[in-house]
């Protein structure tokens, strides 16, 4: 057995290159742990998380400043070497920078792990080598602007790479730095396991809160053995739908998870409930009321809830697929093209297509299975699985797919399906004209913006709030 060692980081887990089957690969991948911590652990996690921002501004305004003063100087035509010299922006001279001003900008430094400070400096120095980048050109992408401020309400996160940090014996507690050891919500054991075994090596730690929940996620170097698919030959095209979770071209169709719904239900009562609040007005400087904020963070939990009910689900499915079948055939959507257009009722399902895609790509790239991903104009929708005509249009209200040619009924998604898995066995993708996109049903630009200004018992809406309305409503068709 061979060793490869690859792999980068794409937001938690890896990117991996294509193996034989059965091969051991070695692969960063991300193994994250809901915490359960104390009240003083509580307190010196968001200390630490505190001091990252802290030490992230203290640098946005020193390079700021620097910059600010050069390009003034420019102006009264001050020649190069009489300048003020250029600030570097490395990790390793504002960390530098950094232990020499500290004493003077945060006496209290030594309340936290310095790991917390050296993490905001260092996310500091890849935000503005991004934003070089950026407007020199050299970066893929929308341009990117100088790093902001961080203010109170963003993010909280902190990153640990050097110290003592790892799990601990019992499996139910991490160790963290100057933190100490804190109890996980849930069993660390997959991970535990390959650390017994000698196959994992943790990199970096980091912790993070959202929605009410405190996570530590760890990038660890981990060295797998990923069975092989049981059907080698086999294809399978999958379909994300709208009313189900994904449409398999074999006809299976797997529902949504039944929490999702409950949730859902929940999530409309909610946001009916915040929208009788007093939210907040920027033009009047309105604070929310305290019963508008207690609401929205019962949505924000909830959310979190529907995110990872929905993230389960896919990635049952996307390591059943890989496990069975030797080829997957996916669609290549414009996620963010789609997301822009916040009305078209499929979006969501976009936004899973996503998750889907990227799942599987990784996963199949451990078990040495082939992905295939459809051109993004390939019409799979619009296409007949049986003959192969292809329609001029078709509604995202037509849920069946009815062919005029040969006679075909058959659902939508599992027609789009079969269409994928065919695409995979000529080996082609074929892409298509620009007359066959997709188009959302109907006119919905009109009929979204007239329910967007008006309110259900028929009083109008405040001047301003439109915009705020209209995000509610599409989020509550999720
Ligand atoms: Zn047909």
């Amino acid at each position: 057995m061979t060793l490869i060692k690859m792999g980068f980081v794409v937001s938690g887990v890896v990117g991996v290159g294509h193996y034989g089957v059965g091969e051991m690969v070695t692969v960063i991948q991300a193994y994250r742990f809901a915490l359960d911590p104390t009240a003083g652990q509580y307190s010196a996690l968001r200390s630490h998380c505190g001091a990252q921002r802290y030490a992230f501004n203290w640098g946005v305004a020193r390079i700021r400043a620097n910059l600010d003063q050069r390009a003034a100087e420019k102006t009264y035509d001050i020649s190069g070497d009489q300048l003020t010299p250029p600030v570097s922006w490395s990790a390793y001279s504002l960390r530098k920078d950094w232990n020499q001003a500290k004493n003077e900008v945060a006496p209290w430094w030594a309340k936290n792990s310095k790991e917390a400070y050296s993490s905001g400096l260092a996310n500091l120095a890849a935000a503005l080598g991004n934003w070089a980048a950026s407007t020199k050109g050299a970066r893929h992408g929308r341009r990117l602007g100088f790093p902001r401020f961080k203010g109170r309400r963003s993010g909280l996160s902190c990153r640990f790479t050097t110290g003592a940090f790892g799990l601990g014996i019992d499996r139910r507690h991490v160790t963290l730095p100057r933190i100490g050891a804190v109890r996980t919500h849930e069993s660390t054991r997959k991970l535990a396991r390959h650390v017994e075994r000698d196959t994992a090596r943790i990199r970096s730690a980091t912790v993070s809160y959202r929605a009410g929940r405190w996570f530590v996620a760890f990038s660890v170097e981990i060295t797998r053995a990923d069975p092989a698919p049981a059907l080698p030959d086999s294809v399978v095209g999958v379909d994300l739908g709208v009313a189900s979770l994904a449409v398999l071209s074999t006809g299976e169709v797997i529902a949504n998870p039944r929490h999702l719904e409950a949730a859902l239900r929940k999530l409309r009562r909610l946001q009916r409930q915040a929208a009788r609040r007093t939210g907040p007005d920027r033009r009047t400087r309105r604070p929310p009321s305290a019963r508008w904020r207690k609401t929205w963070a019962r949505i924000a939990v909830l959310h979190a809830g529907v995110a990872n009910a929905r993230r389960d689900g896919l990635h049952k499915l996307t390591t059943r697929l890989v496990r069975t079948h030797g080829a997957v055939v996916v669609e290549d959507l414009n996620v963010s093209g789609m997301l822009r257009n916040r009305r078209l009722a499929r979006h969501i399902a976009g936004v899973g297509m996503a998750e889907l895609r990227r799942q599987i790509e990784y996963k199949a790239g451990w078990a040495g299975v082939r992905v295939h991903v459809a051109d993004r104009w390939y019409p799979s929708s619009k296409t007949c699985s049986a003959c192969g005509v292809v329609k001029a249009k078709l509604r995202l209200s037509d849920r069946v797919y009815r062919c005029d040619a040969c006679g075909l009924v058959c659902d939508r998604d599992l027609n789009a399906a079969r269409n994928l898995a065919a695409l995979a066995r000529r080996e082609t993708s074929s892409p298509s004209c620009g007359a066959t996109r997709n188009e959302p049903a109907g006119n919905p630009g009109k009929t979204r913006a007239t329910r967007a200004t008006g309110t259900a018992t028929g009083r109008p809406a405040p001047p301003g709030t439109g915009q705020r309305r209209r995000r509610k409503a599409t989020t509550a068709r999720i």
